[in-house]
C-alpha cells in the first residue's frame, strides 16, 4: 500500500489489494473511497463534499474483472462501464452491456465502474435497473476478511446500507443464458441521462419473465403482476412467443403499474387527471416495455 499527500489537506492511500482498501478505510475511518472518480469528483468540484481523505480503488486489480462462479458471474466493483460494453460481455449479460454502454460519454464509460454507479444509486444510474431485473447479489468486503450478500434492491431502497469501513467488492448476477434487453429514453437527442429506461429479462429455467423501470422513481420498480401475467402467456416450449396484442398489452400493464392513476378524491370519489408530462412518461415506459419484451421474443 502506498501513501501520499499532495499540496491538498486530503491525505490519498492507493491500496493494492482489497483487503487493504478495507484496512485503509478502517484506519481512517473518514475516508471516502474512490473508484473513477466521475460522480465524486463531481461533488467535490461542486462543493457538495469535502472529503479529508480518499482510499483510490484503481489499483485494486482484483476489483477490475469478472469470472464464472456456480452459474454467475462475479463482476469486480471496478469494473469500468467501457469494459462491461465489450462483446466477450455483451454476449453473457446482454442487458448489462447495453445499459453500460448508453452511461455516458467515452471518457465517463473508460473511467466510471459497475460499484461507483451501483453506490451513488442515482435514479438514472443506468445498470440499476439492470440488476434489478437480474436480481443480483451484492458482496460486500468488511473489516478481517469478513463478506456479506445483500439483494441490490435492499441496498438501493435502503433496507441495507454499507456500514462504516466497508466497501463493495463483487455483484454476483445470474447467468440466464436468454435473451434480455434494455432500452432508455433521454429528454434530447443523442446520449444523455435516462428519464425513463426499462430492463426486460426472461428466465426460461423459470418460467419467468423479468422486468424493472428504471428513471422515473428513487429506485428501480418491478411490475411484478404485469411479469407474472405475461410470463403465463409465454409458449415457453415452443418458439418464446407471445400474441402481439399481448406485447402492447404488457407494455401498458407495466406503464399503468409504474405510474398508476391518482388515488380518487376521498369526499367526492372522482380522480383527477394525470398532469400532461407524467401521461407523457407513462406513455414513454408502456413503449419501452412493449418493445423491450419484443426484441426479447423475437
Ligand atoms: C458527463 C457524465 C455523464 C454521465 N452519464 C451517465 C448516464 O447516462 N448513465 C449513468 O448511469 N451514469 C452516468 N454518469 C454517472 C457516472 O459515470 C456513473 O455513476 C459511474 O458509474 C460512477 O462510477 P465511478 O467509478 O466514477 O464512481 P466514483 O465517482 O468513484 O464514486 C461514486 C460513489 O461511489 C462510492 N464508491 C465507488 N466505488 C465504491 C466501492 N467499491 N465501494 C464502496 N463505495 C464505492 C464513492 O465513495 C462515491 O460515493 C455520468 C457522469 C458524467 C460525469
Amino acid at each position: 500500500m502506498s501513501t501520499h499527500a499532495p499540496h491538498t489537506a486530503q491525505p490519498v492511500t492507493l491500496p493494492a489489494t482489497l483487503d487493504e482498501a478495507v484496512a485503509a478505510l478502517a484506519a481512517q475511518p473518514a475516508a471516502v473511497p474512490v473508484a473513477g472518480g466521475t460522480d465524486l469528483m463531481g461533488a467535490v468540484n461542486g462543493g457538495l463534499l469535502r472529503p479529508t481523505a480518499l482510499v483510490g480503488l484503481g489499483r485494486v486489480a482484483e476489483l477490475r474483472g469478472w469470472e464464472y462462479r456456480d452459474g454467475h458471474a462475479l463482476l469486480g466493483a471496478c469494473l469500468t462501464l467501457a469494459r462491461m460494453g465489450r462483446p466477450d460481455f455483451a454476449v453473457l449479460m446482454p442487458a448489462l452491456a447495453a445499459a453500460a454502454r448508453s452511461a455516458g460519454p467515452p471518457q465517463v464509460l473508460n473511467a466510471g465502474t459497475l460499484g461507483g454507479n451501483i453506490i451513488s444509486g442515482a435514479p438514472s444510474g443506468d445498470t440499476l435497473p439492470v440488476l434489478a431485473a437480474l436480481e443480483a447479489e451484492l458482496v460486500i468486503a468488511g473489516a478481517d476478511g469478513a463478506r456479506r450478500e445483500v439483494p441490490v434492491s435492499e441496498l438501493l431502497v435502503g433496507r441495507e446500507h454499507l456500514r462504516p469501513g466497508e466497501l463493495l467488492a463483487y455483484a454476483r448476477v445470474p447467468l440466464l443464458h436468454a435473451p434480455q434487453t434494455f432500452l432508455k429514453a433521454t429528454g434530447r437527442t443523442g446520449p444523455g441521462r435516462a428519464v425513463a429506461s426499462v430492463a426486460v429479462a426472461l428466465d426460461p429455467a423459470r418460467r419467468e419473465v423479468r422486468c424493472a423501470v428504471g428513471a422515473i422513481a428513487q429506485v428501480p420498480l418491478r411490475p411484478l403482476e404485469a411479469e407474472a401475467w405475461i410470463a403465463s402467456l409465454v409458449d415457453w416450449d415452443g418458439a418464446r412467443t407471445v400474441p402481439p396484442e399481448a406485447l402492447a398489452a404488457f407494455g401498458d400493464y407495466v406503464a399503468m403499474a409504474c405510474i398508476p392513476d391518482p388515488e380518487p378524491d376521498p369526499a367526492t370519489g372522482e380522480v383527477a387527471a394525470l398532469s400532461p408530462g407524467l401521461l407523457h412518461l407513462r406513455r414513454t415506459v408502456a413503449a419501452l416495455a412493449r418493445r423491450g419484451l419484443g426484441r426479447a421474443l423475437s
